[in-house]
């Protein structure tokens, strides 16, 4: 066991906020009942609980439907580039310590073009939060087979099924050194909005697999609301009991699944760099 101290943070509020605050005003795009909706409520909730202004919480995102978000919250935000999200949320974090750093994404993203970085991200335990919406379908390129994708999903891209075992987040996050681990629900908006915070509190690098429908190329997972339920165990510090947990779930037990106590990352303050400051170091010189 670490000897870190594993207190939560920001005890108290500094700020009061509406999670309306968060909003930027901008009309999503996704079609008409796309969980994506749900986790943007339950982060918007999260944040307004946390008490953190917007100025001071950065979204970083990837590509994909998911990874429109950032557009529509007040917060900063950096759309980037396909399954990269992960490396420049863990450059900015590194460099401005002071701000509440999140990224948010889909599975396909995360998990197959971003999958070598959620695993480093996972081993290198830096504090900062990331968020993965995942719908087991690539939604913005027309519904191709994920990395969570079930093996006998049958689709006219793939027909008869792909085959191969789902990719296991979870259980990938807890073996690769992830600090915390849990699963939400687009259609839980206010537990989801209590993982957030949770997640945000605890020390290190926080993982939140959520369950969210694509409604337009899987339309059966409108029947997840009947499917997921609060998870009866919760494996507080001990991995091996946390892989086991995960590996053995049918994949909708929702809630902390794991904590652990590994010391995270958590750079110091530097001072701030202006511009001036640095026109002067790259100044050729006569
Ligand atoms: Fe949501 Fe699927 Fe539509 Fe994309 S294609 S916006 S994931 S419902
Ligand atoms: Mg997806």
């Amino acid at each position: 066991m670490s000897d870190i101290a594993l207190e939560t943070r920001f005890e108290e509020p500094h700020c009061v906020f509406n999670a309306k605050d968060f909003s930027s005003g901008a009309h999503p795009v996704w079609c008409p009942g796309c969980g994506d909706f749900g986790v943007m409520a339950g982060l918007e909730r999260g944040l307004a609980k946390l008490g953190r202004p917007p100025h001071e919480v950065v979204l970083v995102s990837g590509i994909g439907c998911s990874s429109r978000l950032p557009g529509y919250m007040s917060t900063y935000g950096f759309h980037g580039v396909h399954g990269r999200a992960l490396a420049v949320a863990t450059g900015l974090k590194l460099t401005r310590p002071d701000l509440e750093v999140i990224t948010v994404g889909g599975d396909g993203d995360g998990y197959s073009i971003g999958g070598n970085h959620f695993i480093h991200a996972c081993r290198r335990n830096v504090d900062m939060l990331y968020v993965v919406m995942d719908n087991r379908v690539y939604g913005m390129t027309k519904g191709q087979p994920s990395p969570t994708t079930e093996a006998d999903w049958d689709s006219d891209i793939a027909p008869g099924g792909i085959g191969l075992r789902p990719f296991n987040p979870l259980a990938v996050a807890i073996a690769a050194g992830a600090n915390y681990v849990a699963r939400g629900f687009s259609g839980d908006p206010n537990g989801l909005a209590d993982l957030i915070v949770d997640g945000i509190r605890w020390p290190g690098f926080a993982f939140i697999e959520v369950l969210s429908p694509c409604v337009t190329f899987r339309p059966e997972q409108r029947e997840w609301k009947k499917m997921v339920r609060p998870s009866s165990i919760s494996a507080e510090r001990d991995r091996a009991a946390a892989t086991a947990l995960v590996l053995g779930d049918d994949g909708y037990s929702l809630g902390v699944l794991y904590r652990g106590d590994r010391a995270p990352v958590t750079p110091a303050l530097k001072p701030q760099i202006s511009v001036a400051d640095i026109e002067r170091e790259f100044a050729l010189s006569a």
